[in-house]
């Protein structure tokens, strides 16, 4: 704004005036009821200070509603109270409009308020500024939108709030273009970020303001029907409470409040769209009771006198307790009918089966306020909400690398869903790929952690390194300079990085170890799909990717296999680059000798009347033989011989391909079979504790590992000797070691484990 506009009149905007500051009275009782790292006049000062600053700023200066200006950021204010925003948050929110819209500067408000206050300003000021257009075009602007975001999460907060008391100021009846294009920015950007953050209450609010704008119309009715309904169920709630409340008094379980909860117009109007249904009542979850209790126990306890006493619907009890949702919501939930049933006839209908909620209040907050629950009040004052949200970083390199027009999908599949949060102990936030392990972890620290973690305990409690992590957990990476990075380790880190880190420090240090753990991996690939392994002089690996190798860059292949940086099968594609080719002749040849030979080898090997389905070298409908020599039946390994006259299919141990040349067999599985599949067969000694054969299982069931044979045999002395076949679903020529890694790790009584077979 250009010229500085005449001040308001001492006595005008009365009203308004005496709303914001009864509102900032009220903001400062909360706030000193929360933070407990800072006196109440200290905050009290500091956040008049920074009111009486923005207000005087703004003097004179009018929203579109004719309120003066003040209202809007105090009303921001009173949006993110219930974030539990440190200092420098509130202060932020309440300036976040001064640089843009007043002639005070980004360097006045550092000056008087700090560095941190006005680093979250300009960040707010260059969010706003961006202009959101549902185009490819102004994608670019998206980008610095996240930038500006990525710099501090608490831009996000407040930007948030500024977002949402906008959203619920603007009057919907005056449908500019311009509303409709903040309403849709607001809802493909605004919410789902705090919906990733886990700011449940926000997310709701925006996005029934957004729904509100969007689609009056339809806002409104299921408003209206909602409101028609309210008397009844408040009435309903208050009785429920009470009988609530009496029924677990009586039997001495702790319950701290009983509430409800009205699903927000936009989720009705979501799954009513989505269910095809006419009417708001035709729902039965658009209400729910909410039980807060104490304790994890409590819950439980609560879950089963409910489900005693009340009829509980099938297939509608959720324990989010011990399997929290993505963004770490925790509650159980269940849907009971008849619940007090003197309500079903009277004045009050409720013949509906009503949706329970049980949780403890810390669940509840972590419900409501999702990430900003952990803004935490040290003794030095300065909150520990990390200053950096690394996802936002992460999805500003993303886009870097992403085309325009692939943003939006990326946007929503990739860092929206495949995302968890992690918290050192000191509270920072570390973001890594879902189903990271403590070693992912360790290495997004940047230190020299990295090499030498020996201990990772998550939330408190030690855990092996391949542990999966979820989101929310505490990490804390143990180190000792003496330890170095595992190969086991390569197996099972997600993160790219983590994986490059340790295959450089490996490379270094284990040539020989790694060309032995490579001929031992491809030996095994080798002998599963082609029956037969390495020669001695690697032979094999002679001509490959299209060169002559010498022993030492033969070796260097094993290396790779070994730190797993290739697989096996793409060194059997670098083999020979006429595989393919090799397969469409065959394909030709046996085409041409017609279905008659095929059907006739069919019949000579008493195969079943229908046609098996082999799948060949990755390739379907592939016309093949079976041989004579070994007739593979169904369910046994088999691999695919091409020959002259086309392809036989073999038992993968068939004695007659021991002679033949590797170049001319491909691996083949039958279709319905597992074939990716990997068994395993060990030996372990350990002393006979009780509870030790269940631990094994349990050290299986993580690793999902299922035993498909299991014998014991006493060796005297409390000793015992335990054979096990198990078998994972996937290829992972690095299963043995990792199980024996996690065995040792949790089982101390164990003294050996050998490897009998793989394959
Ligand atoms: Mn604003």
């Amino acid at each position: 704004m250009s010229d500085r506009p005449i001040p308001f009149a001492p006595g005008e905007h009365r009203r308004s005036f005496i709303a914001v500051e009864k509102e900032i009275a009220r903001t400062i009782k909360t706030v000193s009821g929360y933070m407990t790292n800072h006196t109440p006049e200290e905050i009290e000062s500091r956040i008049r200070k920074a009111y009486e600053y923005s207000r005087d700023a703004h003097d004179g200066y009018l929203r579109k509603s004719g309120e003066p200006y003040i209202v809007h950021p105090v009303g921001a204010l009173a949006e993110l109270l219930s974030l539990k925003p440190d200092l420098v948050t509130i202060e932020s929110v309440l300036l976040h409009d001064v640089p843009e819209d007043t002639d005070r500067t980004i360097s006045d408000i550092e000056e008087e308020f700090g560095h941190e206050v006005a680093h979250i300003v300009a960040g707010v000021e260059k969010v706003s500024r961006l202009k959101y257009r549902w185009e490819e075009r102004s994608i670019g602007s998206l980008r610095k939108m996240f930038i500006a975001m990525s710099e501090d999460i608490r831009v996000i907060f407040v930007k948030l709030a500024d977002r949402l008391h906008n959203m619920r100021t603007l009057t919907y009846h005056e449908q500019s273009e311009k509303q409709k294009r903040i309403a849709e920015e607001t809802l493909n950007i605004y919410a789902p970020i705090a919906d990733r953050l886990g700011i449940f209450g926000m997310k709701e609010a925006l996005e029934n303001e957004c729904f509100r704008h969007l689609q009056p119309d339809k806002y409104y009715a299921i408003r209206r029907e909602l409101d028609a309904m309210r008397s009844n169920q408040e009435i309903f709630v208050s009785r429920v409470s009470q009988k609530i409340r009496k029924l677990f008094e009586e039997r001495g379980i702790p319950v701290r409040d009983v509430s409800y909860r009205v699903k927000s117009p936009y989720s009705i109007y979501k799954k009513m769209a989505r269910k095809n249904l006419e009417r708001v009542s035709d729902l039965y979850d658009i209400f729910a009771i909410r039980i807060i209790t104490h304790t994890v126990a409590d819950c439980y306890d609560i879950l089963g006198v409910m489900h005693n006493r009340f009829v509980p619907l099938p297939k509608r009890f959720k324990d989010y307790i011990a399997l929290p949702k993505e963004n770490n919501y925790q509650s159980l939930h269940t849907t009971v009918v008849g619940i007090f049933r003197e309500f079903e006839k009277g004045e009050i209908d409720r013949r509906q089966p009503t949706e329970i909620q049980i949780r403890t209040v810390d669940m509840h907050e972590r419900a409501e306020i999702g990430i900003a629950a952990h803004f935490t009040y040290s003794e030095e004052g300065a909150s520990s909400v990390s200053t950096e949200v690394q996802w936002v970083r992460e999805l500003k390199n993303m886009l870097d690398e992403t085309k325009d027009s692939e943003f939006f999908t990326h946007m929503k599949i990739n860092v929206f869903d495949d995302r968890i949060f992690a918290f050192t102990p000191k509270g920072e936030i570390k973001t890594l790929p879902k189903w990271s392990t403590p070693v992912d972890f360790a290495y997004s620290i940047h230190s020299e952690v990295w090499n030498h973690t020996v201990i990772a305990r998550v939330n408190d409690k030690v855990v092996p390194l391949d542990h999966e992590l979820k989101n929310g957990d505490r990490v804390e990476i143990v180190t000792d300079k003496n330890k170095r990075p595992s190969i086991i380790w390569l197996s099972f880190v997600r993160t790219t990085r983590a994986k490059e880190v340790i295959k450089a420090c490996i490379n270094r240090e284990k040539r020989e170890e790694l060309i032995e753990k490579g001929r031992f991996i491809m030996n095994a690939y080798l002998e599963r799909h082609f029956g037969k392994g390495l020669d001695k002089d690697l032979s094999l690996l002679r001509n490959l990717d299209g060169h002559i190798l010498s022993t030492r860059e033969k070796e260097d292949v094993l290396v790779q296999i070994g730190n797993l940086s290739r697989k096996p099968s793409s060194v059997i594609r670098g083999l020979d680059p006429s595989h393919t080719a090799m397969i469409q002749a065959a394909t030709k040849q046996a085409s041409e000798a017609g279905t008659r030979r095929a059907a006739e080898a069919l019949t000579t090997t008493g195969s079943p009347t229908t046609l098996q389905k082999i799948i060949i070298g990755g390739e379907r409908d592939l016309p093949y033989f079976f041989a004579k020599c070994c007739r593979p039946a169904e369910g046994k390994k088999i691999v695919a011989h091409v020959g002259r006259h086309g392809i036989k299919i073999h038992e993968a141990k068939c004695p007659s391909l021991r002679r033949s040349n590797n170049d001319r067999i491909i691996p083949a599985h039958f279709e319905n079979d597992a074939s990716d599949g990997m068994s395993l067969e060990i030996v372990i000694t350990l002393r006979n504790n009780l509870g030790v054969l269940r631990q094994l299982g349990d050290a299986c069931y993580s690793m999902k590992l299922n035993i498909t044979d299991l014998h014991t045999s006493n060796l005297g002395g409390g000793r015992m000797e335990c054979r096990l076949t198990a078998y994972a679903e996937t290829e992972d020529y690095y299963l043995f070691d990792r199980l024996a890694e996690r065995l040792k790790f949790s089982i101390p009584v164990i003294e050996e484990i050998e490897l009998i077979h793989m394959g």
